[in-house]
């Protein structure tokens, strides 16, 4: 296992500015939290962490990322937190660690098949700092050099999961030789036949060519420092995944496989790479249609190279890739070449320089990222089409069982709810994120773990239609929210209509309102109390049809006292009503005869809650403390009137469309109702003057004043004014009398 010192030197050889006391203190910090962990191969746990570190030194990665790499696993596997990591190493480093940690979960969730392009997705979406991306690849390149420790039987998934998601992702971002190796150890494990069958022939051919490629590498090296060039030979060898790929992408045999081997010259400066390529072409003949200039229009993922290929001594081809020095990094370490550093090619040499601006830092990698990743070069390409709006589209989200849930973004835990199961979404009352209790409207993060709270009596607001983001979760409101509505209207219909019929003293059974299902043109016993409830249908015709000797007695209102159920018609101005225990019957007894037979159905419902419209009489309202009563509309909902209301008159011989209401508002409510008063006042100066004051004192707000007559001696008006409650208005209304100049004042009702 290597020593902190040796890891610590690693990292100041090429960055002498390192922190060195942090990653001594994340050395010493993992090393601890992993205790007496054990990997499968029975070393110690923490040996892996390490690994992963050595493996980003290699990439010539910065300080935190180092540390990050050996923090990778402590919040996931130890007792560490990202509170403990953020007090000691900083916020940046807790966050990196953190994402690491919700894409290590994600691998408990990828053993799904069919959560392949989630979690491809996710993976991007969740590292939104790339340093995240290196840490997981390197640590992916650790677990699957250690893979043979494995069982067996979990070997597969691991390496069919790096194939499909860590290689191609490595591939992205222009790390070729991490993308390589993770192929080819993936290929071993999947494909251990093909494998085997191409790593032989591999070597068979090395031996066989073993002259050949000297024999290249020498009289390469010599022809170019007769011209006094200095550059790096360096012969290659295709790997045996990426034969195995040609040869199935081709169709072809191993023997017609042409560039197994190649090599590359690193040079310079851009200028010795044409010289180079003067040479080689003046050397050897050379392949038609094989010769690229990467370097004057580079790939888009900033691969800069000359690539030709020649036909070497014994007639083979030979493909020799030219370029500098900091093409060659880029070529090999891809973005990580780009996280950090700008390289100058002064005398050929190797100097990386170490660049200490944040902002290189910040927009490098922010843009680099963004690019390589967003742009696919080939349609078997990682990112398929629209990667780069993954990023602004979408979120993705857990439940507590690890099940990866894919949402738009903006959307909230109601459309979580209904995305996980639709009877999840229409039992929700609340939620946890993250394990913290949140409102239902929060908006929902990459990487989130939502959990539901369920209750199985709650039916879904309405109003929720508008805070769900989603087309499923909307639809599922409306349909819920519809078939509530009908409930409630079939629970109001059902009162109504065993109120008509004890009234009537007629009997009243489901029998009998089954037989006349037809001449009321309803399909069921539900739909006719619908329709009763929505005032489709009156209740005298249901009772006529019923009880064909029933002659109707126009009797109003009246009736038993609801002993239970109470309506909460939590809508209209905030407020709600409630059928009272049958006080509203006492006070309407002017209207009909009294009810004799008390023993009324009790209302069976509870929470009417405002899926019924509820509006207020136009002219002069209802304010709290009046009593109130509804009028049931068809298709409009519920009239709430004063009790004193005229317009009530009209609608004595539809008893059925009467609802009993009342109020239910807090004490301190501080909304306003409207009302309205008829004044008579002496035309004099000042009278004006003294009603205005005496509403403003009184804290009433006049919302209009209306001159009705205007005579010589007095003048009539009506005001509209806004009142808190029936004791406000009266209050207002005594101080008024208690004028002299003020000789009438009256309420006045539509
Ligand atoms: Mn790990």
């Amino acid at each position: 296992m290597m020593r902190q010192y040796e890891l610590v030197e690693r990292v100041t050889r090429y960055n002498p500015e390192a922190d060195e006391a942090l990653l001594n203190k994340a050395y010493v910090y993992a090393m601890q939290k992993h205790g007496s962990q054990m990997r499968a191969s029975g070393d110690p746990y923490f040996s892996h962490p390490l690994e992963v570190a050595a493996i980003l030194t290699g990439l010539r990665l910065d300080d935190a990322t180092i540390a990050v790499a050996l923090l990778h696993d402590t919040i996931e596997d130890t007792d560490a937190t990202r509170a403990e990591i953020d007090s000691l190493f900083g916020e940046e480093i807790g966050k990196l660690v953190e994402g690491l940690t919700k894409i290590k979960r994600l691998d408990l969730v990828s053993q799904k098949a069919n959560q392949a392009e989630n979690f491809r997705k996710l993976l991007l979406a969740i590292a939104d700092d790339v340093r995240v991306l290196l840490v997981k690849l390197a640590d992916r390149l650790h677990n699957m050099r250690t893979l043979h420790h494995m069982p067996e039987h979990k070997r597969g998934r691991i390496a069919e999961e790096t194939m499909e998601i860590y290689a191609p992702l490595a591939g992205r971002m222009g790390m070729h030789d991490m993308r390589e190796e993770l192929e080819d150890i993936s290929f071993r494990t999947l494909n251990p036949e093909a494998y085997e069958t191409i790593t032989e022939r591999l070597e068979d051919l090395r031996e066989r060519n073993k002259d050949l490629i000297l024999e290249i590498e020498s009289t390469l090296t010599e022809r170019l420092s007769e011209r006094g060039m200095a550059a790096l030979v360096k012969g290659r060898e295709k790997r045996p995944y990426s034969i195995f790929r040609k040869m199935q992408r081709k169709a072809i045999g191993f023997e017609q496989l042409s560039d197994i081997y190649g090599f590359r010259v690193t040079v310079g400066t851009v200028e010795a790479c044409y010289r180079v390529l003067g040479v080689i072409h003046t050397t050897w003949p050379t392949v038609p249609g094989r010769f690229k200039d990467y370097i004057s229009t580079p790939k888009q993922n900033d691969y800069k190279s000359i690539h030709t290929t020649i036909v070497g001594p014994s007639r083979q081809r030979v493909e020799l890739q030219i370029r500098t020095i900091s093409m060659d990094r880029v070529a090999e370490y891809g973005i990580a070449a780009h996280a950090l550093y700008k390289d100058g090619e002064l005398g050929g040499r190797n100097i990386a320089h170490y660049s200490e601006s944040e902002d290189f830092r910040a927009f490098e990698w922010l843009r680099r990222t963004t690019e390589l990743l967003a742009q696919g070069d080939t349609p078997e390409e990682f990112l398929e089409n629209t990667k780069l709006e993954l990023f602004h589209d979408q979120v993705f989200c857990f439940t507590p069982k690890g099940r990866l849930i894919a949402l738009p973004r903006g959307a909230t835990p109601i459309d979580f709810a209904y995305a996980v199961h639709t009877g999840i979404g229409n039992t929700c009352v609340g939620c946890k994120i993250n394990g913290k209790i949140m409102p239902l409207v929060t908006e929902l993060h990459n990487g989130d773990e939502v959990e539901i709270i369920r209750s199985p009596a709650q039916t879904p607001p309405p109003a929720w239609e508008t805070i769900a983001v989603t087309g499923k979760a909307r639809a599922a409101i409306r349909r819920a929210t519809r078939e509530s509505v009908r409930k409630q209207y079939g629970a109001l219909g059902e009162h109504i209509l065993t109120r008509a019929f004890a009234r009537a003293e007629k009997a009243y059974s489901e029998d009998l309102l089954v037989a006349v299902l037809d001449e009321h043109h309803q399909a069921s016993v539900a739909d006719l109390l619908a329709a009763v409830g929505r005032g489709d249908l009156s209740a005298q015709a249901v009772l006529k049809s019923a009880h064909p000797d029933y002659q109707d007695e126009r009797v109003a209102i009246s009736g038993p006292p609801v002993e239970e159920g109470w309506f909460d018609l939590k809508q209209g101005h905030g407020l709600k009503f409630r059928i009272p225990p049958g006080e509203l019957d006492h006070e309407r007894q002017v209207s009909g005869p009294a009810d004799e037979n008390g023993a009324g159905p009790a209302l069976p419902i509870r929470g009417l809650s405002g899926d019924i419209p509820v509006t207020y009489a136009p002219d002069g309202g209802a304010v709290p403390g009046d009593r109130i009563v509804g009028i049931l509309t068809p298709s409009e909902g519920l009239t709430i009137y004063p009790i004193q209301s005229p317009s009530l008159k009209e609608f004595d011989d539809q008893t059925e469309r009467w609802v009993d209401v009342r109020w239910d508002i807090d004490v301190d409510n501080p909304e306003r109702f409207p009302a309205r008063l008829d004044i008579s006042a002496a035309n004099e100066p000042g009278s004006l003057a003294t009603i205005a004051q005496v509403i403003g004192e009184n804290s009433g707000n006049i919302d209009n004043v209306k001159m009705m007559q205007r005579a010589h001696d007095f003048h009539q008006m009506i005001i509209d004014l806004e009142v808190w409650d029936l004791k406000h208005l009266n209050r207002i209304i005594n101080q008024l009398r208690s004028k002299p100049n003020v000789s009438s004042v009256s309420r006045v009702n539509g």
